[in-house]
This record gives C-alpha cells, sequence and structure tokens, in this order.
C-alpha cells in the first residue's frame, strides 16, 4: 500500500481534540465536542451499535502519535505521519462515498467528521475512553478515534498490517452509513420491541459495517482528493488480505476466546471471525453496497 504525497487531506473533515498537540497523547486533555457529560457512554454506544467492539484498557506506549494536523500540508512529510495517513485514508472513505451514496441509494451522502482524541473523549452520546475503541457517534454524526488503537490492534490484537488502519476507519463510516440511511434507528426499534434479539441486530449491522468497508476497498485504488489526485499509488491485493486478516482477528469468538473466558455465542455483539471476514469479502468482491443487505432474512444465521 502506498499513499499519493500529492494528494490533499480533506481537513475540514478531521478535529484534533488532543489538547495543545504534541506530547505523545495518553492523558492529554481533550478539548470536549460538547457533549453531555457522566453519561455511562459503554452502555449507550454499545446500543447504538457503533463502537468497534473491543475493550481493551489502556492504549500502549504513546509512539507516533499527537502529531498536529499541521504537518500535513508539507508532501515530503506528509506520508511519515500517522495523522496525516489517517487523514487521507477519511479523504478517500468520504470521496468513495460521495460518488457511491447517491448511485447506490439514491439520496445525498452527508459527510461525518473524525474526531481525534487522545485518552477520553466527551460527545453527544456521553463520555468516552480509549478503552472502548474506536467508534461512531449518531448523534453528533463524528467517528472518534484514539490512534494509540492502532497499536493495540498491532500488538495486542494481532492485526500488525498497515491496511487495517483504512480498514477500521471504513467500518466506522459504514455506520455512518447506516445511520444516513436509517438502518441503524430502525434496527433501534426493533431492538426495543424484542430485546431478545438484540445482540443479533447488532450483529447484522456490525457486519453490514464491515461489508460496507470491503465496498470502499474495492474503489479505494480509484479515489481521488478534491483536486483530482489520486489518494493511494498503489494497493494490492495483498493490502486487502490486511484488512480481511483484522476482521478476522477481532470477531467476537476470536476476542472472547482471547480473553481467556469460554466462547459464547449468545453474547456475540459483533460476529465471528468468519463472519467478518465473509462479510467484508462480500463487499470488497461486489463493489456493491447494495449487496451489504445483513438485514436480509436468512443473510445472517
Ligand atoms: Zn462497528
Amino acid at each position: 500500500m502506498e499513499l499519493n504525497e500529492r494528494a490533499d487531506i480533506d481537513t475540514s473533515q478531521i478535529e484534533d481534540g488532543r489538547g495543545s498537540g504534541g506530547g505523545g497523547g495518553i492523558g492529554g486533555l481533550p478539548i470536549g465536542g460538547g457533549g453531555i457529560a457522566g453519561v455511562v457512554v459503554t452502555l449507550i454506544i454499545a446500543v447504538v451499535g457503533g463502537y468497534f467492539g473491543i475493550n481493551t484498557l489502556g492504549g500502549g506506549g504513546g509512539e507516533s502519535t499527537g502529531q498536529p494536523l499541521t504537518q500535513c500540508s508539507d508532501d515530503a512529510q506528509k506520508l511519515q505521519v500517522l495523522e496525516c495517513r489517517n487523514g487521507l485514508y477519511v479523504t478517500s472513505i468520504q470521496n468513495y462515498w460521495q460518488k457511491q451514496f447517491p448511485e447506490s441509494f439514491g439520496e445525498q451522502y452527508k459527510p461525518a467528521k473524525t474526531h481525534l482524541f487522545s485518552g477520553n473523549v466527551n460527545t453527544a452520546c456521553g463520555a468516552a475512553d480509549s478503552g472502548v475503541g474506536p467508534f461512531y457517534c449518531p448523534a453528533d454524526d463524528k467517528v472518534y478515534i484514539d490512534l494509540t488503537f492502532y497499536q493495540v490492534l498491532s500488538k495486542q490484537l494481532g492485526a500488525p498490517g498497515e491496511f487495517a488502519q483504512p480498514y477500521v476507519l471504513a467500518h466506522e463510516y459504514g455506520h455512518h452509513v447506516q445511520d444516513v440511511l436509517g438502518t441503524e434507528e430502525e434496527m433501534r426499534r426493533r431492538q426495543e420491541r424484542d430485546p431478545d434479539s438484540a445482540n443479533q441486530e447488532s450483529v447484522k449491522l456490525e457486519l453490514q459495517a464491515d461489508c460496507y468497508a470491503g465496498a470502499w476497498a474495492h474503489s479505494a485504488a480509484s479515489t481521488t482528493d478534491k483536486d483530482g489526485d489520486k489518494i493511494f499509488t498503489s494497493l494490492t491485493d495483498a493490502d486487502i488480505q490486511e484488512g480481511i486478516q483484522t476482521a478476522g482477528q477481532i470477531g467476537d469468538d476470536a476476542l472472547q476466546g482471547r480473553g481467556g473466558g469460554e466462547v459464547n455465542p449468545e453474547q456475540f455483539t459483533h460476529g465471528t471471525s468468519e463472519q467478518r471476514q465473509k462479510w467484508f469479502r462480500v463487499g470488497w468482491e461486489s463493489g456493491d453496497p447494495t449487496q451489504c443487505d445483513t438485514f436480509k432474512a436468512g443473510a445472517v444465521s
């Protein structure tokens, strides 16, 4: 995977809430987004199904995060800086949906910002800490990520490939797509009507977000910035395999097994490794988000 140093990041879509910037990330005071403090956010986020499904405390060492986004205007440096690379991923993912969303769903896409935080953050969905992993908050239409999560992914969860990063972001933007389409709200209503189905509904929502991530991956190599410069100069099947590998490493069964406990399918909220890989592939192979109908009867058993 190679990024194009001449591609511009759409910085209007990235918020840096990591305090004064610089200084290694962990423990910095985030600038809250005007969210409602004091709400037990893990519950709310679990209910909306927007979090990434990993509850690991502590973010590992603070290496390579905390660089201010202002560095990203320097072409020579841009590709060396984690923040800038992630900014390019967000630009690619949203440019994909700007074009694909109307084609697939007959509506306009509404952009959603990515908010970088460090340690903890206030959102319209409540307060959260890095332990919940990256998540999407439908109440303020933002993707939240503490970039130290990638170290957790690499060192603790066995997904070191770089394509794991855009996969994670594309999954969260998949939740945004579900929010814009009303899929997520419909699912919440079904969960309220039938609480026994809540986890199964959540699994379908998560697998659909994986499938949307795959659909983006299918077209990622042709995404461009606002000037028409390609964002990726190279994206190979081997890179995509890293995305599929990541999906496999964060299946509910894999995570529960790693937690040392028994694997209990009734508690699954994100799908098994096999399911997550399968649905990422459905999106990737078809390149067609309308194929991602995990809610269709019998699509997910
Ligand atoms: Zn998710």
